[in-house]
């Protein structure tokens, strides 16, 4: 099949080159030369333009940072979606709004654009491995057009819903990741406070009634996970910025259907404060830093 693959960053890049090992023929655009080069070096063609993208393709796929990055992508008069021919299959992956998704779905259904949001879940690791969660909203008619393409970057595939319905799963999910994360660290900063060995500690909880998937992939404490971003300087990985993204995506959505969630609002403004002390940039996991001495 011919892809145009929009968005070439942390999961975007590695989404591209999977479909492009797996014999697709990818046309990848990314507004960073930096992103572009990277996957060029490994043999998929590049695209001068979004535009240029998706001459040809039969399937969009997109992986931009937020809402108005998708928006201003596909809609508007010299949007994408004025341009795609009848049937060409549009997924978004991108986390974002869920009303933002909607109105694309319904942009793209006028046009007669099977299309989904399929935002996902597992990191960078797993967009490198293969093995993403996608969390679809649409049409069953649009999700098996678009399955054989999401098993070549996922190992998980949940239809959630209709147009939308990905996007508010995915945000469920991420605001439980964002307390998990500072629940983690913040027990983690304990124990160390005490002289325990965070590597024992870490296997203690790890293995009992505290489990979960921080302990498990993502030990936000150096010297514990040689795999972890907090073994690289919480360089790459998913960015507190993203985070604090999808948080406040979150709570508006809370706001709208008047849900309590109250650690959700919590974790919100504890990222906002680490993103405010410059370390917007560096993965979530490093939030650990806000409950551990300065060196
Ligand atoms: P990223 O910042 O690394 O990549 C985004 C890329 O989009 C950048 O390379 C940027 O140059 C490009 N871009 C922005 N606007 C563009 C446009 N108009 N045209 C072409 N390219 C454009 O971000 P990421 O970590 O790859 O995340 C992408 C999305 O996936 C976000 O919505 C994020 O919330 C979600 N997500 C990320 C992770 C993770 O672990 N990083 C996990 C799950 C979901």
């Amino acid at each position: 099949m011919k892809i145009a693959f929009i968005g070439l960053g942390n999961m975007g890049g590695p989404m591209a080159l999977n479909l492009h090992k797996a014999g697709h023929t990818v046309q990848a655009f990314d507004l960073s030369k930096a992103a572009t080069e990277k996957l060029a070096a490994q043999g998929v063609t590049l695209a001068a333009s979004a535009t240029d993208a998706v001459q040809g393709a039969q399937a969009v796929i997109s992986m931009l940072p937020a809402s108005q990055h998708v928006e201003s992508l596909y809609l508007g008069e010299n949007g994408l979606l004025a341009q795609l021919p009848t049937g060409t299959l549009v997924i978004d992956c991108s986390t974002i709004a869920a009303a933002s998704a909607k109105k694309v779905a319904q942009a793209a259904a006028v046009r007669g654009l099977p299309c989904l949001d399929a935002p996902v879940s597992g990191g960078t690791g797993g967009a490198m491995a293969g093995t993403l969660t996608f969390m679809v909203g649409g049409d069953d008619s649009a999700l098996a057009l678009a399955r054989p393409l999401l098993e070549k970057m996922g190992a998980n595939i949940f239809h959630a819903g209709a147009a939308g319905a990905g996007q508010t799963a995915k945000i469920c999910n991420n605001m439980l990741l964002g307390i998990l994360m500072i629940g983690t660290s913040e027990a983690l900063a304990l124990g160390a406070a005490n002289g325990l060995d965070p590597q024992v500690l870490s296997e203690i909880m790890r293995r009992s009634s505290g489990g979960n998937w921080a302990l498990e992939k993502y030990n936000p404490m150096p010297g514990v996970m040689e795999t972890a971003p907090a073994a690289k300087g919480y360089a790459g990985g998913f960015g507190t910025d993203l985070m604090l993204k999808d948080l406040g995506l979150a709570q508006e959505n809370a706001t709208t259907v008047k849900a309590a969630t109250p650690l959700g609002g919590l974790a919100r403004s504890l990222y906002a404060a680490h993103s405010l002390a410059g370390q917007g940039g560096l993965d979530f996991s490093s939030i650990i830093q806000l409950f551990t001495p300065k060196a």
